[in-house]
């Protein structure tokens, strides 16, 4: 499966804004508040000021980033979000939260996507008692999302669980926290993501 593995860290210089890629050590170590301006030889030349097509550009490549989803992929779930009924943005935002990587992070048992990805590659989450070892699998309301008796003691998924993260409310954990349920799809005011979507449809709409 295709994805980016070059250094994350790249990524949010290059949109000038920290997008928490790493998890908690976004914290205390960020390359971003020493070097703010774009990577490469003429990073630093690079204006902040740009037409109106680039700033709908960096929005779209900072959504992608944030989610780690590859620009086909990206492409074509505006495509099926702007054939939903309502408005194409927040379909493509509620799209990429019913992701099954993202849904685990939410939940809060990874630091971060990309570290939540990696557990369902490794086979550490069951849907529906059902092993899925699919990041970018669609999950819909009902569904249970499970962490497995191997996983469920793992330290790291621990440590995870025990930052205390809020698990947002369109998911309901269960009392060990290694079980979600999806009880609704998520309302925009739901996602806490910080991505302007108008500009991805008004990008995608040329
Ligand atoms: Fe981005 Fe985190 Fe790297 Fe800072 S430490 S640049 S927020 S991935």
């Amino acid at each position: 499966m295709a994805r980016y593995t070059g250094p994350v860290c790249r990524l949010c210089r290059r949109e000038r804004e920290k997008l928490f890629l790493k998890g908690s050590k976004c914290e205390t170590h960020c390359p971003l508040e020493k070097r703010n301006y774009p990577p490469g030889e003429h990073g630093r030349d690079r204006s902040r000021q740009g037409s109106e097509y680039l700033t709908q550009l960096r929005e779209k490549q900072k959504a992608r980033r944030i989610y780690g989803v590859l620009e086909k992929q990206f492409r074509n779930m505006f495509e099926e979000a702007s054939r939903q009924d309502g408005i194409t943005g927040e379909n493509l935002l509620r799209l990429l939260e019913m992701r099954l990587d993202n849904v685990c992070y939410r939940a809060g048992w990874g630091v971060s996507r990309s570290q939540s990805r990696q557990f369902v590659r490794h086979g550490f989450v069951t849907v529906n008692g059902r092993k899925a070892d699919i990041p970018s699998m669609r999950l819909r309301k009902g569904d249970v999302v499970t962490l497995t008796p191997h996983a469920k003691d793992l330290a790291v998924v621990e440590e995870s669980i025990n930052r205390g993260i809020r698990v947002p409310d369109w998911l309901t954990a269960g009392e060990d926290q290694r079980t979600v349920e999806i009880t609704n799809t998520p309302l925009r005011e739901q996602i806490t993501t910080d991505v302007r979507e108008q500009l991805i449809v008004e990008l995608y709409s040329k």
